[in-house]
């Protein structure tokens, strides 16, 4: 079985890292299986893309598009022409893609013309705001799949919920989950960035902003700033910066008091990451990946969006949606209050989300698509 896997952004090295580390496993075992990476170059930098594969000992792209950079609609589209050719010389028998970039919908979009099945991982995750690009990309490409991993049951339920057959539908939990069980015992062992940045443990607050929606809107993005400036007046905030942050506060011209101690760092890696993480006393994030993390490594932590996909972590006290307003933000880290809280739930499956997804591809080997649709139909007919 030939496995084609795209790849674009930060979040999906992490994910794609296990589930290419399964595939190794099985091969050496003698399974009759084989997977190559394309990468989109949504995401370029070195500490973006390039330390991931490293770090993670992902193997190297057979494709790099080098699509970057550029629009949303000129992104996608370049993308879905550059995929397609790649698909047509390679036939693979799956196109495996992970959760909701431009490159998940691309590549969605470009296998799904082709007749090649799309099994896509971190399915069926919604925040019911369509003004989210990444909300479109996850429709769009659930709706385009043969097989939809979920990493919860609330995601299973909303697939349910919009129709989608159940038999295509397999909770396997978090690849997410995965890759930090594995990776946080060579984490430990290699990275000294919490020394290295004279932090002490459980002492200091890690932040990271970089969804669309808080670093395209000036007022926003000015609000929540003011919140972390002030806020390091208290306690020290340590954030690792993305790009896109980075530059929309040029553009809009905010520049941070830096009366606090305040700690803007580039972005770090991986396993960097995880001691910033596992150590810090609370996480202050809007990021999907970096909310589910705190809750592996039992931190709290406030999420600076309106919504969130993982809502489980709100229900269960873990996580706390804060209004994107300096005065909210402020009040939210002087009242935390997680005391008593049970840590110990395994909302996210047992850590091996990776072997069941390649397990059910295996599975599913000679399963096409066209079947499938008109099964749909027929449902969908006996429905109306
Ligand atoms: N991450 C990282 N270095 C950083 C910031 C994040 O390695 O400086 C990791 C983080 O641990 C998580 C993933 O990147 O595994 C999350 O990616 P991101 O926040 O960019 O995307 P999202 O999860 O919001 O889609």
């Amino acid at each position: 079985m030939k496995i084609a896997t795209i790849v674009g952004a930060r979040p999906q090295f992490v994910k794609a890292a296990t589930v290419s580390r399964a595939v190794k496993e099985l091969r050496e075992a003698g399974t009759d299986i084989e997977e190559f990476l394309i990468h989109t170059g949504q995401h370029y930098d070195h500490n973006m893309s390039e330390v991931f594969f490293k770090e993670m000992e992902i193997p190297a792209p057979r494709y790099n598009l080098g699509i970057g950079a550029c629009k949303q609609g000129a992104m996608t589209g370049r993308m879905i022409e550059s995929i397609e050719d790649v698909l047509n010389r390679e036939h693979p028998d799956w196109v495996l893609v992970y959760g909701d970039t431009n490159s998940t919908l691309a590549a969605a979009i470009a296998a799904v013309k082709m007749h090649i099945p799309v099994a896509h991982v971190e399915a069926g995750l919604r925040s019911f705001n369509r003004r989210m690009p990444e909300e479109i990309n996850r429709i769009l490409a659930d709706h385009s799949s043969e097989l939809l991993f979920t990493p919860t049951q609330s995601a299973t339920d909303r697939l349910l919920v919009e129709g989608i057959p159940r038999k295509k539908i397999h909770q396997v939990g978090d690849v997410m989950y995965d890759a930090t069980m594995h990776y946080r015992v060579k984490s430990a062992e290699n990275s000294s960035i919490v020394k290295m940045l004279s932090l002490s443990p459980k002492k200091y607050v890690l932040a990271t902003i970089h969804r669309a929606e808080n670093t395209d809107d000036p007022h926003r993005l000015r609000e929540i700033f003011a919140g972390l400036d002030e806020i390091s007046k208290e306690v020290t905030v340590v954030l690792p910066m993305h790009p896109r942050t980075r530059k929309a506060l040029e553009e809009a011209g905010i520049h941070l008091n830096g009366q606090g101690n305040l700690i803007i760092i580039d972005p770090v890696s991986y396993l960097d990451m995880i001691q910033l993480e596992s150590n810090a006393q609370l996480i202050m994030t809007d990021s999907g990946g970096v909310q589910k993390e705190a809750f592996f490594f039992q931190v709290p932590c406030l999420t600076l969006r309106t919504e969130t996909e993982w809502v489980e972590l709100v229900t269960h006290g873990y996580n706390t949606l804060v209004p994107l307003e300096r005065t909210a933000i402020i009040n939210a880290w002087r009242m935390q209050k997680y005391e008593g809280i049970n840590w110990a739930r395994p909302l996210y499956g047992k850590g091996n989300a990776a072997h069941a997804i390649l397990d059910t591809l295996l599975g599913k080997k000679e399963n096409k698509p066209n079947t499938e649709s008109t099964e749909e139909a027929n449902l969908l007919k006996a429905h109306l």
